[in-house]
């Protein structure tokens, strides 16, 4: 997959890209990722690409020239590529968008900054707004950090076995089962006799009943129009199923 990055801190990406799973990511080829400094694309002879408001009130905007160029340049001979914008204001980034990206073969993400960016940039160039979620950042490098990482942990060959991917908070509609790992006792506290016990099936049915329990205490909006009558077809019935 193929991803343009659009920002005016470049130097914001390089821990990200260059450590632990996305670097490996990055390494083997699974992701091209190209970080693009919008300043590049200004006309201004000072650089600049932001300017105050029209109509007045607090902070600057991006001007639009800049980030029009830079996205033009990134989808010059791939107009398919898809146009992402990290806004506040955007449509809530969850599991599920996460894997509709995952298959895409191009995105395209924009960072603002400061106030925000001119809407006439968004109107003729973005197809999406995204938002990481309910707060406002500085600016849109990290809810970029968020959308790679968790698009690209869905691409073959990321992550090392696939059922992780298979059996973690969300994929299913629940949240994950809890999880133990040696030594068996561990100040006085042991681990569930059920998961040393070797029985599959009945780790299996612990796993299920411990993800309905911590979904129902942590995230009962999860199971909300959701049915867990088990129907073979995974651990639950309805909307949050992937
Ligand atoms: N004035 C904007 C508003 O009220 O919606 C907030 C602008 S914010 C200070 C600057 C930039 O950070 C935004 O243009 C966006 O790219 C990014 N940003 C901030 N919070 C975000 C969030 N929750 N999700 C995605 N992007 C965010």
């Amino acid at each position: 997959m193929k991803i343009d990055i659009l920002t005016l801190f470049p130097e914001m990406f390089d821990s990200l890209l260059c450590s632990s799973i996305i670097g490996k990511a990055v390494e083997k080829g699974i992701i091209q990722v190209n970080i693009v400094n919008i300043r590049d694309f200004s006309r201004d002879k000072h650089r600049r690409v932001d300017h105050y408001p029209y109509g007045g009130g607090a902070g600057m905007v991006m001007m639009p020239q800049p980030i029009y160029n830079a996205i033009a340049s990134v989808k010059e001979g791939c107009p398919e590529a898809l146009v992402i914008l990290t806004s506040p204001r955007g449509k809530p980034f969850v599991q599920q968008k996460a894997a509709t990206l995952s298959r895409q073969g191009h995105l395209v993400i924009v960072c603002g900054h400061y106030e925000g960016v001119d809407q006439r940039v968004i109107d003729s160039m973005v197809d999406e707004e995204i938002s990481i979620g309910d707060y406002v950042l500085t600016g849109g490098e990290l809810p970029a950090m968020v959308i790679v990482d968790a698009v690209a942990r869905l691409l073959p060959g990321v992550i090392g076995s696939l059922k992780s991917l298979e059996e973690e908070s969300f994929t299913g509609g629940l949240l994950e089962y809890p999880q133990y790992t040696r030594p068996a006792e561990f100040m006085g506290m042991k681990v569930p006799e059920v998961l040393l016990s070797g029985d599959h099936k009945r780790i299996e049915e612990w796993r299920r009943e411990r993800a309905i329990e911590t979904t129902k205490a942590l995230r009962p909006d999860l199971l909300e129009g959701c049915s867990l009558t088990d129907d073979g077809e995974g651990p639950l019935k309805g909307k949050n199923k992937l």
